[in-house]
């Protein structure tokens, strides 16, 4: 129902805002929220395609399968970010995200119980993310959108959209929709998830064994001596880029963001399918399939316990279980980008700056966490059982100097490479 909602949602408020032709923005557009409110009107509906369901003579209220409401925050913002700078094509967009099949793959993978979901695609994810990430979000839009303007290659994380669900019994779910850094047809090898810090950042090497798709941390990639192999001009291009966004996370007063990186052997290929070329699928609007409801272990967050209870108050025999083809060749839509032009990545090269038989899957993620006063609290007790210096939460200028130091030394003769100690 969840998925229902948030999908027709974005097809309603996205295409309604792109309808209108395009304007200059205005300090207005950086405050705006559109609210939707969607009501099920007659059964007869079911039967009708999507674009005859609005209720007749009340346009701001389509009917839907369900009753709900949707709250689009800075449309013309997004919709700027999307066309201008991010040059997503709009009918790919809606069409990507809407289609009728999601991917449900991630799951819940952080702490933070937010979930995730792949577009049908693979080129799109919905996070779902806490109110206070999305007011966050809001706070700082100026601050992105001047950011991606200037920077047109950056590393941060591309938001699309950000939107609210509504439910009846009153729970809100904020989420935004951002890019998938890795691409549908390349395995990806080795995932990591780094942040400049060794305290506690290792995935158990004999678990990583069995799960050749986990996440893995700094200290694997310490121990594992992998380097970053970039020659001279990509080096010196990702150096430049790196010094720049984190100039920007510096700036909104933000830590606890990553660095991830996928790798792809180009030698190992795909034979491993680690990343299966068919994946199972979630489709919000099946007809009726009998299956046991699904359950959403982890997490205590409030947002968590929310989507667990929406998933129990849902229809579970309207989630449909079925796979789908993910495309064998690069898409073709990154190429214009530096980082991300070698197959949706950056390919290594040597020093004489040839290409090797590795391809790099970048980008910095997990951007939203202000340095709080909870963030404050976690410096405080970790930092009496450990160095204050290494763990993860460290003040923002901090935490930006050490990943970008960190990032410079992993780089192949970038200065460190393999013999990089933490400090
Ligand atoms: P926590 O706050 O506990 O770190 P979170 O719920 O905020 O977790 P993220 O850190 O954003 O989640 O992401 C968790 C994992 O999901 C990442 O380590 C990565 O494997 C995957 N992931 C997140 N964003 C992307 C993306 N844009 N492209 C590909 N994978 C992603
Ligand atoms: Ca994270
Ligand atoms: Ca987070």
């Amino acid at each position: 129902v969840l998925m229902y909602n948030m999908l027709t949602g974005i097809r309603i408020a996205v295409s309604r805002c792109q309808a209108k032709m395009s304007r200059a923005l205005t300090d207005e557009d950086f405050k705006a929220r559109h609210k939707f409110s969607f009501d099920i009107v007659g059964n007869e509906l079911s039967q009708r395609p999507f674009y005859k369901k609005y209720s007749t003579g009340n346009e701001l209220t389509p009917s839907a399968k369900y009753d709900f409401k949707f709250k689009d925050y800075a449309p013309w913002v997004f919709r700027e970010l999307r066309e201008e700078y991010f040059h997503l094509d709009p009918a790919d967009y809606l069409l990507s995200l809407t289609a009728k099949y999601i991917l449900s793959e991630l799951g819940s993978p952080g702490k933070s119980g937010s979930f995730f979901y792949f577009s049908r695609d693979y080129r799109f994810i919905i996070k779902t993310i806490r109110h206070s990430e999305a007011k966050f979000l809001l706070s700082i839009l100026k601050e992105y959108h001047a950011h991606v303007k200037s920077n047109p290659h950056t590393l941060i994380s591309r938001f699309y959209g950000l939107h609210r669900v509504k439910l009846p019994h009153g729970r809100k779910i904020h989420f935004v929709i951002m890019n998938n850094l890795f691409p549908p047809h390349k395995d990806i090898h080795e995932t990591y998830d780094l942040k400049g810090s060794t305290v506690g950042r290792e995935y158990p090497e004999e678990k990583a064994a069995q799960k050749p798709r986990a996440v893995l941390k700094d200290l694997n990639w310490i121990n594992r001596g992998r380097t970053l192999d970039l020659g001279p001009e990509k080096r010196a291009l990702l150096t430049e880029q790196l010094r720049r966004d984190s100039e920007l996370l510096k700036q909104i007063n933000v830590m606890d963001y990553s660095l991830l990186v996928g790798i792809h052997n180009m030698q190992r290929g795909n034979r491993d399918n680690v990343r299966s070329n068919t994946l199972k699928v979630f489709s919000p609007d099946m007809p009726r399939i009998r299956r046991k409801p699904t359950t959403i272990k982890g997490s205590k967050s409030p947002e968590a316990i929310a989507l667990r209870r929406a998933m129990r108050e849902s229809d579970p025999k309207k989630l449909g279980d079925e796979t789908i083809k993910l495309p064998e060749e690069d898409t073709g839509d990154r190429q214009s980008l530096i980082f991300y032009q070698d197959e949706g990545g950056l390919r290594a090269t040597d020093e004489a700056n040839e290409p090797m038989s590795t391809i790099y899957y970048l980008g910095v993620i997990d951007i939203l966490t202000p340095y709080s006063i909870v963030k404050k609290l976690e410096h405080f007790w970790k930092g009496l059982s450990a160095d204050r210096h290494k763990i993860s939460p460290v003040e923002p200028e901090e935490y930006g100097n050490r990943l970008f130091c960190f990032m410079k030394a992993i780089m192949r003769g970038g200065g460190g490479g393999e013999s990089f100690k933490p400090e």
